[in-house]
């Protein structure tokens, strides 16, 4: 069963994978917005500053679970 989570950005509700994680970023398909996932039960997300894009980082537990 999937999850809908509000983006505190644009305030649409879209459907949160049920793979996700804790800590992982999401893109909201609304408005592109970069949210961070803060909890599951019930999914809520936080927005990310886009600081630094970090793309090389990381690379041990993306796809590795
Ligand atoms: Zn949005």
């Amino acid at each position: 069963m999937r999850e809908k989570v509000e983006c505190i950005s644009c305030g649409e509700y879209f459907d949160l994978d049920e793979d996700r994680n804790i800590d992982d970023i999401i893109y909201c398909p609304e408005c592109g917005s970069q949210l961070k996932i803060i909890s599951l039960n019930p999914p809520e997300v936080e927005p990310v500053e886009n600081e630094n894009l970090r793309e090389d980082l990381d690379e041990d537990n993306e796809e590795d679970l």
